[in-house]
Protein backbone atom coordinates (compact mmCIF):
# COMPACT_ATOMS: atom_id res chain seq x y z
CA UNK A 1 0.00 0.00 0.00
CA UNK A 2 2.94 2.27 1.11
CA UNK A 3 4.48 1.81 -2.74
CA UNK A 4 1.45 2.21 -4.31
CA UNK A 5 0.14 5.55 -2.17
CA UNK A 6 -0.82 8.09 -5.00
CA UNK A 7 0.51 11.81 -3.45
CA UNK A 8 -1.99 13.66 -1.28
CA UNK A 9 -5.12 15.08 -3.03
CA UNK A 10 -4.94 12.80 -6.24
CA UNK A 11 -7.13 9.60 -6.48
CA UNK A 12 -6.07 6.44 -5.44
CA UNK A 13 -4.97 4.01 -7.55
CA UNK A 14 -6.65 0.89 -9.15
CA UNK A 15 -3.27 -1.02 -7.49
CA UNK A 16 -3.80 1.00 -4.79
CA UNK A 17 -7.16 -0.20 -3.77
CA UNK A 18 -6.51 -3.66 -4.84
CA UNK A 19 -3.70 -4.11 -2.35
CA UNK A 20 -5.99 -2.09 0.30
CA UNK A 21 -8.73 -5.22 0.09
CA UNK A 22 -6.03 -7.35 0.57
CA UNK A 23 -4.31 -5.74 3.76
CA UNK A 24 -8.05 -5.60 5.17
CA UNK A 25 -8.24 -9.20 4.46
CA UNK A 26 -4.89 -10.30 5.89
CA UNK A 27 -5.44 -8.72 8.99
CA UNK A 28 -9.20 -9.77 9.19
CA UNK A 29 -7.72 -12.91 9.01
CA UNK A 30 -5.14 -12.49 11.66
CA UNK A 31 -8.41 -11.36 13.88
CA UNK A 32 -10.21 -14.38 13.40
CA UNK A 33 -7.40 -16.61 13.94
CA UNK A 34 -6.34 -14.86 17.19
CA UNK A 35 -9.99 -14.56 18.71
CA UNK A 36 -9.72 -18.41 17.63
CA UNK A 37 -6.65 -19.65 19.42
CA UNK A 38 -7.60 -17.63 22.40
CA UNK A 39 -11.07 -19.20 23.23
CA UNK A 40 -10.03 -22.37 22.36
CA UNK A 41 -6.80 -21.77 24.69
CA UNK A 42 -9.49 -20.67 27.31
CA UNK A 43 -11.83 -23.50 27.20
CA UNK A 44 -8.87 -25.66 27.59
CA UNK A 45 -7.72 -23.67 31.01
CA UNK A 46 -11.30 -23.51 31.82
CA UNK A 47 -11.78 -27.63 31.42
CA UNK A 48 -8.56 -28.55 33.69
CA UNK A 49 -8.85 -26.22 36.42
CA UNK A 50 -11.64 -26.17 39.23
CA UNK A 51 -10.36 -22.18 40.34
CA UNK A 52 -8.99 -19.84 38.11
CA UNK A 53 -6.66 -16.91 39.76
CA UNK A 54 -6.67 -13.53 37.00
CA UNK A 55 -4.51 -10.64 37.57
CA UNK A 56 -6.78 -8.11 37.08
CA UNK A 57 -5.10 -5.83 35.04
CA UNK A 58 -5.86 -2.50 32.55
CA UNK A 59 -5.15 -3.85 28.90
CA UNK A 60 -4.50 0.14 28.94
CA UNK A 61 -1.64 0.55 31.13
CA UNK A 62 0.14 -2.05 28.51
CA UNK A 63 -0.48 -0.24 26.03
CA UNK A 64 1.05 2.96 27.44
CA UNK A 65 4.22 0.88 28.16
CA UNK A 66 7.52 -0.29 26.01
CA UNK A 67 5.60 -3.85 25.81
CA UNK A 68 2.84 -2.17 24.15
CA UNK A 69 3.28 -4.26 20.61
CA UNK A 70 3.74 -7.26 22.15
CA UNK A 71 0.39 -6.86 24.17
CA UNK A 72 -1.68 -6.02 21.47
CA UNK A 73 0.25 -8.79 19.09
CA UNK A 74 -0.66 -11.20 21.79
CA UNK A 75 -4.25 -9.78 22.77
CA UNK A 76 -3.65 -9.72 26.31
CA UNK A 77 -6.67 -8.12 27.08
CA UNK A 78 -9.13 -10.27 24.95
CA UNK A 79 -7.73 -13.51 26.20
CA UNK A 80 -8.26 -12.49 29.69
CA UNK A 81 -11.70 -11.49 28.76
CA UNK A 82 -11.84 -14.83 27.29
CA UNK A 83 -10.91 -16.95 30.27
CA UNK A 84 -12.69 -15.02 32.67
CA UNK A 85 -15.95 -16.04 30.68
CA UNK A 86 -14.89 -19.10 30.19
CA UNK A 87 -14.48 -19.80 33.47
CA UNK A 88 -17.70 -18.84 34.56
CA UNK A 89 -19.50 -20.59 32.17
CA UNK A 90 -18.20 -23.81 32.81
CA UNK A 91 -18.82 -22.79 36.86
CA UNK A 92 -15.75 -22.69 37.38
CA UNK A 93 -14.35 -20.62 40.77
CA UNK A 94 -12.94 -17.33 39.12
CA UNK A 95 -10.85 -14.94 40.94
CA UNK A 96 -9.78 -11.60 39.95
CA UNK A 97 -6.34 -10.11 41.62
CA UNK A 98 -4.99 -7.02 41.94
CA UNK A 99 -2.13 -7.29 39.79
CA UNK A 100 0.43 -4.61 41.40
CA UNK A 101 2.83 -6.06 42.93
CA UNK A 102 3.09 -9.48 41.82
CA UNK A 103 6.53 -9.37 40.80
CA UNK A 104 8.14 -8.15 43.75
CA UNK A 105 6.44 -9.91 46.54
CA UNK A 106 7.07 -12.71 47.91
CA UNK A 107 4.82 -16.03 47.27
CA UNK A 108 6.19 -17.30 50.60
CA UNK A 109 6.29 -15.60 53.58
CA UNK A 110 4.76 -12.04 51.55
CA UNK A 111 7.38 -9.89 52.14
CA UNK A 112 8.19 -7.25 49.23
CA UNK A 113 10.99 -6.51 47.93
CA UNK A 114 12.52 -3.17 47.58
CA UNK A 115 13.63 -3.08 44.52
CA UNK A 116 11.70 -4.25 41.37
CA UNK A 117 13.62 -7.15 40.00
CA UNK A 118 15.30 -6.27 36.09
CA UNK A 119 13.43 -8.34 33.40
CA UNK A 120 16.00 -10.45 32.47
CA UNK A 121 16.42 -11.73 36.47
CA UNK A 122 14.26 -15.05 36.03
CA UNK A 123 15.00 -15.92 39.63
CA UNK A 124 13.42 -14.38 42.49
CA UNK A 125 15.01 -14.75 45.45
CA UNK A 126 13.38 -13.49 48.30
CA UNK A 127 15.70 -11.04 50.97
CA UNK A 128 12.95 -11.96 54.16
CA UNK A 129 12.57 -15.78 54.22
CA UNK A 130 15.36 -16.63 51.52
CA UNK A 131 13.40 -19.21 49.27
CA UNK A 132 14.59 -18.89 45.29
CA UNK A 133 12.20 -19.48 42.27
CA UNK A 134 11.71 -19.21 38.58
CA UNK A 135 10.27 -15.57 38.52
CA UNK A 136 6.55 -16.13 36.76
CA UNK A 137 6.22 -18.94 39.41
CA UNK A 138 6.95 -17.15 42.28
CA UNK A 139 4.42 -14.27 41.11
CA UNK A 140 2.04 -17.17 40.33
CA UNK A 141 2.23 -17.75 43.59
CA UNK A 142 1.58 -14.43 44.88
CA UNK A 143 -1.55 -14.23 42.68
CA UNK A 144 -3.01 -17.84 44.12
CA UNK A 145 -2.45 -16.77 47.71
CA UNK A 146 -4.02 -13.10 47.02
CA UNK A 147 -6.81 -15.07 45.20
CA UNK A 148 -7.20 -16.72 48.26
CA UNK A 149 -6.20 -20.35 47.01
CA UNK A 150 -3.53 -22.37 48.40
CA UNK A 151 -0.46 -22.26 46.31
CA UNK A 152 0.59 -26.11 47.01
CA UNK A 153 -2.24 -27.36 45.73
CA UNK A 154 -1.72 -25.81 42.35
CA UNK A 155 2.42 -26.62 42.29
CA UNK A 156 2.98 -29.15 39.30
CA UNK A 157 -0.01 -28.16 37.54
CA UNK A 158 0.91 -26.47 34.63
CA UNK A 159 -1.99 -24.35 32.04
CA UNK A 160 -1.17 -24.70 28.44
CA UNK A 161 0.86 -22.00 26.74
CA UNK A 162 -1.25 -19.22 26.17
CA UNK A 163 -2.24 -18.31 22.60
CA UNK A 164 0.71 -16.49 20.29
CA UNK A 165 3.40 -18.54 22.04
CA UNK A 166 4.75 -21.84 20.90
CA UNK A 167 4.12 -24.59 23.29
CA UNK A 168 7.72 -25.21 25.08
ZN1 LIG B 1 9.95 -14.75 51.39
Amino acid sequence: MARRRAPKGKAQSRGYRRAQKRAAKAHKKAARQRTDDTRKWAKKVARDFDAIAVEDFRPKFLARSTMARKAADAAIGATKRALVEMGRKHGRDVRLVDPAYTTMDCGDCGARAKHRLPLSERTYTCTACGVSRPRDKNSARVMLVRAGLDPDGADGARPPAPPGRKAA
